[in-house]
């Protein structure tokens, strides 16, 4: 059965790349009804953070990534990492290392000075009729990994193609400092074997970290998993995505009024296609994915067919749905929407028309809460002739059935009586019944303000 896994480090948020890492992994699990397990590698104690732990599971739980296993910590693992490296003292495939800083600072000093490429040398490995130095007294030793020392280490990635690397080129990496804490790779491999990883997604920064690893897993007798090594996200520049790129934190996705869906949806497309394919849910892409159809080279952010599919949800989205997520928004700006109007109803007129839900709160905002028409726009649409006719329509609205068609007659009576075309009364009111001069239909407008709002805007200049 599929096992993969996401394991981020909780130095930060949930980050677009690392969350798109997760789709990926979740996605693949799924798609072959198998386990995804969250890990958190948390060895890193100086900069990892119970808010970044926190902050991942709520991206996660924002993205409807759950886990099926876990969240495991290593922290909670150190026994059975100590286990594994007693093991493999005993078993000869590590070894301890009495090398000081400053001499290992030296030796590589060396190195380089010849043109070499730094690398420890090997000076505290057993060998068959080597005699190896004696232990200095009162020094805490390393333990040294027994890297192999000829041949090739290689594997086919499942995106990148066959990758292989001569032993040669890699030393016997440090397993267990000084302390006794065990390092990055080494619980990393430890992990992946205990909980039976079958298929290591992850971004390819760690490419250098895998034949390390699977030269470890070899010497555990672990079967060592297939990996596949994403290619990193650029910016809408092309240039390495960060915070100058905007959101790159997941839940700032959430902040700025994006749907979960339409991240998904867009993440999944970055790096991956299916065809032409461009609009897809969750289902249909756990149905579709595979790891044939992710692109080796790197993907490019753009921010504009984000929007446009946030766009494209918030459209399909129902409107209660919507009303619940504006109330919330509302409710953050302090905002009472408990007002009589009807949030739906203020959703239906203006889903499709804008590109987050942040603006749709907007809109809300100018039907549930005050509105403070801009000076200069009431001098502009209100003349002499506009405030007559607007008036001799709110006489005609204080007893008027209040529904749009009967609105509507009104309205076209109003022109009638007083000579106007639909803009030159439409505009006026739409600034004085909502502070803006461009809106939905205004009979629609009217018909979800209610008389009483309605009556009340237009009394204040009429
Ligand atoms: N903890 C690593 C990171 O956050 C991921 C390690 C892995 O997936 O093997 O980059």
């Amino acid at each position: 059965p599929v096992r993969t896994r996401f394991a981020p480090s909780p130095t930060g948020y949930l980050h677009i790349g690392g969350a798109r890492t997760a789709l990926f992994s979740w996605a693949f699990a799924r798609r072959h009804g198998g386990q995804f397990i969250l890990r958190v590698e948390d060895t890193d104690v100086a900069r990892s953070t119970p808010e970044a732990v926190q902050a991942i599971l709520d991206g996660m739980n924002w993205l409807g990534l759950e886990h099926d296993e876990g969240p495991f910590y290593q922290m909670q693992r150190m026994e059975r990492y100590k286990e594994v490296i007693q093991h493999m003292l005993a078993a000869g495939s590590a070894y301890h290392c009495y090398m000081s800083t400053e001499e290992l600072d030296r030796i590589r000093e060396q190195q380089r000075a010849r043109g070499e490429k730094p690398r420890y040398d090997g000076r505290w490995r057993p060998a068959p009729g080597k005699t190896l130095p004696q232990p200095p007294a009162g020094v805490q030793p390393v333990v040294r990994f027994c890297n192999p020392t000829s041949g090739v280490v290689a594997w086919d990635d499942l995106v990148k193609g066959h990758i292989e690397i001569a032993n040669a080129e890699l030393d016997d990496f440090v397993i267990a400092r000084a302390d006794g804490t065990p390092t990055y790779n080494f619980c990393v491999v430890v992990d992946d074997w205990d909980m039976g990883i079958t298929h290591v997604i992850r971004g390819d920064d760690h490419v250098n970290n895998t034949p390390r690893q699977i030269n470890v897993l070899r010497a555990l007798g672990a079967e060592v998993p297939l990996y596949a090594h994403l290619s990193m996200i650029l910016g809408d520049d092309g240039s390495k995505l960060s915070k100058r790129h905007g959101a790159v934190s997941v839940m700032q996705y959430d902040d700025d009024g994006y749907l979960p869906e339409a991240v998904i949806n867009y993440l999944a497309r970055l790096g991956w296609s299916h065809g032409d394919d461009e609009i897809f849910d969750r289902a249909q892409f756990v149905e579709w994915f595979d790891l044939d159809h992710i692109t080796p080279s790197a993907a490019q952010f753009n921010t504009e067919k984000l929007n446009w599919l946030n766009a494209h949800y918030i459209k399909k989205a129902d409107d209660a749905f919507l009303a619940a997520e504006v109330a919330n928004r509302l409710a953050r700006r302090a905002v009472n929407p408990e007002t009589g109007v009807s949030l739906e109803a203020v959703m239906a007129l203006y889903k499709d028309r804008v590109a987050n839900l942040n603006e749709l709160a907007d809109m809300a905002a100018l039907f549930v809460a005050d509105i403070h028409p801009a000076p200069e726009l009431i001098g502009q649409h209100l003349s002499p002739t506009v405030k007559a006719a607007l008036a001799s329509l709110r006489l005609r609205l204080l007893d008027v059935v209040w529904e749009k068609a009967a609105l509507s007659q009104a309205i076209k009576d109003t022109m009638a009586e007083h000579g106007l075309k639909m803009p030159q009364l439409a505009i006026p009111l739409r600034v004085l019944v909502l502070g803006v001069a461009q809106t939905p239909a205004i009979d629609a407008v009217l018909e979800v303000l209610g008389r009483e709002r309605v009556l009340m805007r237009l009394e204040r200049y009429l």
